[in-house]
């Protein structure tokens, strides 16, 4: 806290981290005298830029952007792009310093980094959102590479964004390389990476299951988000039988006791998306659906929750909240949407909980598959990447079992997610000596 006052939240994910890690290290002498945990607790850059653009009206508008580049010891950094009005220092260094450890736990060689911008583009105009990220990346180029830092998306940040980035990366260095993830499909993208977050989360959540030989068949689901990572969840719960009553925005949750189905997620996807509406505008299309404003929906009975909107969503009492309703089990969409009260009550209870580094790290690796593509020239099948996605998972949650295996058969996934990426990341800085 001393290091980095007013930094909340990179102090929180730190803090997390550090109350497994410690144990863990105690009777390891050379990384406490090579001082891994602090080094790797303190980014390798930060670079802050002033982001200028027009709007429509011919205003001179000036905003923030940053990347944040955590680590490289295993890969070249790796982590997505945000853009929202919360976006703050604290905010991008609390990811990138997650995403060093989620990237790790892939098993595919990958930094961590982060970056985005304090620009809101709720209300913008498509021509708006174009000059706000062409003038973003006319900083951001000389930052990245192919081999050197490879942003993808995050909230704010989805497939439109990422081609209008990628558009002008090609323009100022005439290079068309594999700079960005998170492409469209016809210039580089990969099958499967939209999908991939939600999905991944969910796998993780069947994998947690099965160890209490339990599936997602007849399961009563609350998920929060209705973006990207909350819709694709959605789909794959219910494609495996659960049956998804809830999702939200920054405006409140709607509450569907008939199950929001294939066609009502295709329906919010269109809606959130193409549309930029709000989720409230769900109960004047589907009937029985109940809008709650301003409130998150972990009061609604459930077997699994999927907190998929943001961080610190979801507070130690709406934690004891859920254990009270008889939740099983709490897969992460989203990056910290949990209070350190809440993962602390989590554990208590001996839930089923899986956090954002391991759950929701389908994303990333499908983001390391495209590299791998645009590095051979290649792409490959859907059926191909869905295996390697669902075996990733699986890797994902074998690691997290190896550490955090507890008496009785528990596993403290928060634990094994925590030791597993730190030692991969810690081991090759030690290789590297004091650097
Ligand atoms: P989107 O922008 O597609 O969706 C974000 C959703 O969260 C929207 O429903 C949004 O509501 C809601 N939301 C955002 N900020 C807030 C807030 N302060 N309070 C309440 N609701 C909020 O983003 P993604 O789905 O891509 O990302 C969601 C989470 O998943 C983030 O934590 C992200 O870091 C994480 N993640 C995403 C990955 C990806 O591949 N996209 C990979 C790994 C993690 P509204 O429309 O009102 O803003």
């Amino acid at each position: 806290k001393r290091r980095n006052p007013y930094q909340p939240e990179f102090v929180q994910a730190v803090q997390e981290v550090a109350e497994d890690i410690f144990d863990f290290m105690e009777d390891k002498e050379e990384y406490h005298a090579q001082q891994i945990l602090r080094r790797i607790s303190e980014p390798d850059r930060v670079v802050s830029f002033r982001v200028c653009w027009e709007d429509d009206a011919g205003n001179i508008r000036v905003q923030r952007g940053w990347r944040v580049q955590n680590n490289n010891a295993i890969g070249p950094y790796k982590g997505g792009i945000r853009f929202h009005p919360s976006v703050t220092e604290s905010v991008l260094k609390f990811l990138a310093f997650e995403q060093t450890f989620k990237n790790a736990l892939t098993g595919l060689p990958m930094g961590g980094g982060k970056g985005g911008s304090n620009f809101n583009p709720k209300g913008k105009s498509v021509r708006e959102i174009m000059r706000f990220c062409q003038s973003f990346m006319t900083e951001l180029y000389r930052h990245i590479g192919a081999d050197v830092d490879v942003p993808a998306g995050d909230i704010g940040v989805g497939g439109r964004e990422i081609g209008f980035m990628f558009g002008q990366y090609k323009r100022i260095t005439n290079q068309f390389t594999g700079v960005l993830t998170g492409k469209g499909l016809e210039y580089g993208g990969s099958l499967i990476r939209p999908e991939a977050t939600g999905y991944g989360a969910v796998y993780f959540l069947a994998e947690m299951l099965a160890t209490r030989d339990d599936g997602l068949v007849g399961k009563t689901a609350v998920v929060s988000g209705s973006g990207n990572v909350a819709t694709h969840a959605a789909e794959k719960i219910t494609q495996l039988g659960g049956k998804v009553v809830t999702l939200s925005d920054s405006g409140g949750f709607i509450h569907d006791p008939d199950g929001i189905t294939q066609e009502k997620i295709d329906w919010v996807k269109a809606h959130k998306t193409h549309r930029r509406g709000r989720i409230q505008d769900y109960c004047e299309e589907f009937e029985n659906a109940s809008f709650h404003p301003g409130k998150t929906p972990w009061g609604v009975p459930c077997d699994v929750a999927l907190p998929c909107a943001t961080q610190n969503e979801l507070l130690g009492e709406d934690a004891r909240t859920l254990v009270a309703n008889g939740c099983m089990a709490v897969s992460e969409g989203a990056n910290m949407p949990t209070d350190l009260d809440g993962v602390h009550v989590f554990k208590a209870a001996r839930l089923l909980y899986a956090p954002g580094k391991a759950a929701n790290a389908g994303g990333v690796a499908v983001s390391g598959l495209e590299m791998s593509q645009n590095s051979e020239r290649r792409a490959w099948k859907e059926e191909e990447l869905q295996q390697m996605l669902k075996d990733i998972m699986a890797g994902i949650h074998e690691r997290c079992m190896t550490y955090g295996r507890q008496d009785g058969g528990y596993c403290d996934y928060v634990k094994g997610a925590n030791i597993a990426g730190f030692k991969k990341v810690a081991d090759a800085m030690l290789a590297f000596g004091v650097v």
